[in-house]
């Protein structure tokens, strides 16, 4: 009998078959009822669901912004942001629960397999020291090893800025939070950033610019939700 990794509850299993043929289920039906998939069409740019044409119109301005428009970036993102996955997330960031993550396992390497060919190197996005000691762990490199076991850090943060009390045009003018760790060379690589959340997708751009200058030939994202 194995445990839903987010309500704790445990997880019937159906018959002797199913624990055979089927992979051991981490979530209960309950949980993944709450939990939304981003499916069908999306954004080429951000992994968005909705009805535009190719791009939604916060990629089409990120493309029609002066300095901006040259650091594009392909988010890709498995869930949507909904009541279900904020009390996740919750969980999962504030109330240090490192088991939990093992519950995307499965999603996170579909996406990854089915949306992103070529990658060179696989990152994520940094937190600051004080976030680091405060929680523990960073959520994304944790993401990140879902996916590899040689995820590379590339990027420092620098201060625990208020970003989320800044509204989106405040954002987009901060300076750049990241800075890059020495001696790296990215020299043409495909460079694959996994973070928890895309929300403006200004921490990600603000991650790839700095990747760019350094040589880097393309950078793509990976999140577990895109808000
Ligand atoms: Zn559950
Ligand atoms: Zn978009």
């Amino acid at each position: 009998m194995s445990q839903c990794l987010v309500c704790h509850e445990s997880i019937a299993v159906v018959s002797w078959v199913s624990t055979i043929l089927i992979k051991q289920e981490n979530i209960c039906y309950r949980c993944k009822r709450e939990l939304h998939l981003i499916e069908g069409h999306v954004c080429e740019d951000c992994g968005r669901m909705g009805n535009f044409e190719s791009r939604c119109t916060d990629c089409l301005r990120w493309g029609e912004h002066p300095y901006w428009s040259k650091y594009r970036v392909k988010n890709r993102s498995i869930y949507q942001y909904n009541e279900g996955m904020k009390m996740i997330l919750n969980q999962f960031k504030f109330r240090g629960d490192y088991e939990l993550y093992k519950a995307f396992e499965a999603e996170m390497r579909k996406v990854f397999i089915r949306d992103f060919t070529k990658i060179d190197l696989i990152s994520f996005i940094p937190l600051s020291d004080e976030r680091l000691y405060e929680r523990g762990f960073n959520q994304a490199e944790v993401l990140a090893q879902l996916i590899t076991s040689n995820a590379v850090p590339l990027l420092v943060k620098k201060e625990e800025s208020k970003q989320s009390k800044k509204n989106r045009q405040e954002r987009i003018s901060t300076e750049n939070p990241f800075i890059l760790l020495p001696h790296i060379h990215l020299q043409d690589n495909h460079i694959l950033l996994i973070d928890d959340i895309y929300t403006t997708g200004t921490t990600i751009r603000h991650a790839a610019q700095l990747l760019l200058q350094e040589g880097a030939k393309q950078v793509s994202s990976l999140t577990l939700i895109r808000s």
